[in-house]
């Protein structure tokens, strides 16, 4: 009597390019064992994220040489994870979706089918090095429109191996004047590089401005507090999820909204600074800044990370007052919420 070791089946993949950091990975589609873990972990938002971070990296077909699930935490960011997670929905539960949707105009829900892939969009993040390959190419082959945002980070690479390879005794400045205007630019900004870089991994990457090492320090403007802005990683939120394992799902989102600010500086009378560096100190600190504050921070966060990411903007006509209403859909919600009716 043989013994049934199971199908041997090739699930279907979905290729997914992350917005942030630019890189490719192929996605495969959950089985019905892993949609039935995740169904029971759905209990606490916390554990669910942490689940859903370990499960989208098995479900990686080809995963980069050297790399361990800490590696790929410590370079997938919050956003990344949101394309990640529409390419694991896609490939696992189809194309076509029954969607509740709300119009703008009167208020009312009501349900609609559309095709997911029709409606999706992406912003990539001009400064990594995997977007700006494919964008030469693709320039080069004459299939890409010109890019500004692109350009002027291709630029800012030439204008950094022009420092490193300028001829001794000659300023790198001199040997890269065309390209002055854009470090100038930067300086404004206040960006910083981080001491201690996020990537373990072997890096293929040193000339780009990679999205993960690049921090903002802006002075908000009624506590007069300097605030340090970044793009967190999914590393990132799970080692504060790990701090409050039985949080509601609000509380969470107050936690992780505030792991965009790495950290505040304090200048006190005597002119020296003193940094606020402790993650629940952090949520301290944020709780008691004016709204005007946050604003300021959640405005530099979106303007220079937050935009960068997927979109999946639906527009429909109601059918209660006839007008044309847009929605964003939340894919992490739409995620979790099919995982839940599975
Ligand atoms: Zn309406």
């Amino acid at each position: 009597m043989s013994v049934f070791k199971g199908f041997s089946i090739k699930l279907p993949v979905y290729t997914v390019i992350t917005p942030q950091t630019g890189r490719s990975f192929d996605v495969r589609s959950l089985t019905v064992a892993e949609v039935s873990k995740l169904k029971s972990s759905l209990v606490t938002p916390s554990r669910a994220t942490i689940i859903v971070d370990n499960m989208l990296w098995d479900s990686i077909d080809s995963k980069p040489e050297g790399w361990t699930v800490d590696i790929f935490k410590k370079n997938v960011t919050i956003k990344d994870r949101e394309a990640l997670l529409y390419g694991l929905y896609h490939v696992s539960f189809g194309d076509s979706r029954s969607i509740s949707v709300y119009c703008t105009s009167c208020g009312q829900q009501q349900t609609i089918d559309i095709k997911l892939g029709s409606h999706f969009g992406m912003e990539a993040y001009p400064g990594s090095a995997g977007i700006k390959n494919s964008y030469i190419v693709g320039r080069a082959s004459g299939e890409n429109p010109i890019d500004e945002e692109i350009e002027v980070s291709i630029k800012k690479d030439q204008l950094k191996k022009s420092k490193t390879t300028a001829p001794k005794g000659m300023p790198a400045e001199i040997a890269a004047t065309e390209n002055l205007d854009i470090s100038k630019e930067d300086e404004e900004f206040g960006v910083v590089n981080k001491v201690e870089t996020a990537i373990d991994a072997p890096s293929e990457e040193n000339n780009s401005d990679n999205i993960i090492d690049k921090v903002l320090r802006i002075e908000l403007p009624i506590s007069k507090v300097f605030a340090y802005v970044k793009q967190p990683t999914i590393a990132d939120e799970e080692s504060l999820l790990n701090t409050i394992p039985y949080a509601t799902k609000k509380q969470s989102d107050v936690s992780t909204d505030t792991l965009i600010i790495e950290k505040f500086e304090m200048i006190k009378p005597d002119g020296k600074s003193e940094f606020v560096v402790n993650r629940q100190d952090i949520i301290w600190g944020y709780e008691e800044l004016s709204p005007l504050d946050r604003d300021e921070i959640f405005k530099t966060y979106n303007e220079n990370f937050g935009k960068y990411g997927i979109n999946l903007n639906v527009g429909f006509e109601c059918k209660s007052c006839g007008a044309i209403s847009t929605n964003d859909l939340d894919i992490t919600a739409h995620f979790f919420r099919i995982i839940a009716s599975s």
